[in-house]
């Protein structure tokens, strides 16, 4: 059961602790707060975290996730793109599916709803940071039509099982970073660039393979140019 109600705008959401809660793995971090607390307009939203646990555990679907866990990766990352891949992300659509009412169009483009895919894939902001990490990689440009077909490209890239676990890596962290762009322009009113969040990815994927992988040593100024330059 959903429990929403109005609140009047009686402070900034700024002020709010669950105004720091932008995404899906935040929330998981706050179960002493059952509730996350969205806004539309002038007005605020109350959506209870139990009830769309319910209402998820009874939508039942075929296990086909590309996914692959690695100990680089942190798991609240791969989780995310796990559940985005399986399309169980909060996004606007998801929530107006399971009968909260709020704006569908998507923050960053306006021209396409605020969808998995969309958001992650087809918008123009995503496509633009996703230009930039396969640039950065080396990897000639090409579209994917889905969460889950970008996954599975990484999941089978190369002949290199080495280079193949950096770049699933940067695409865990390509869905994270640009779910966290859009959570923070919906939450927090905050704004950010394709380019630096192309930049925060391959500045937290070197500190992953340098400090949680075992790839040996990585030297920053060579993972700048290419994460694969000293492999
Ligand atoms: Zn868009």
């Amino acid at each position: 059961m959903i429990v929403m109600s109005d609140l009047r705008r009686s402070r900034r959401p700024e002020d709010s602790p669950e105004a720091d809660v932008p995404s899906f793995g935040a929330i998981r971090g706050t179960r002493t707060h059952d509730h996350v607390r969205s806004r539309s307009g002038t007005n605020f939203y109350i959506i209870s975290l139990t009830g769309l646990r319910i209402i998820d555990s009874k939508i039942t679907c075929a296990v086909d996730n590309p996914i692959i866990w690695t100990n680089e990766v942190p798991r609240k990352v791969t989780g995310f793109a796990w559940r985005a891949c399986m399309d169980r992300i909060f996004s606007a659509v998801a929530l107006s599916l399971r009968g909260v009412s709020i704006p569908t169009s998507c923050n960053f483009c306006s021209n396409g709803l605020d969808s998995t895919d969309h958001i992650l894939i087809g918008c123009s902001f995503a496509t633009e940071v996703l230009q930039w990490t396969l640039k950065w990689c080396n990897i000639p440009w090409q579209t994917f039509d889905s969460v889950k077909d970008l996954v599975g490209f990484a999941a089978n890239w190369g002949r290199c099982p080495k280079k193949r676990r950096i770049l699933i890596a940067i695409v865990y962290d390509y869905l994270w970073f640009v779910w966290k762009a859009r959570s923070d322009m919906v939450f927090n009113k905050r704004h950010t660039t394709p380019t630096n969040t192309a930049d925060h990815i391959i500045i937290e994927v070197y500190n992953w393979v340098n400090f949680r992988g075992n790839f040996g040593r990585f030297i920053w100024s060579d993972s700048l140019c290419c994460p694969f330059k000293t492999m």
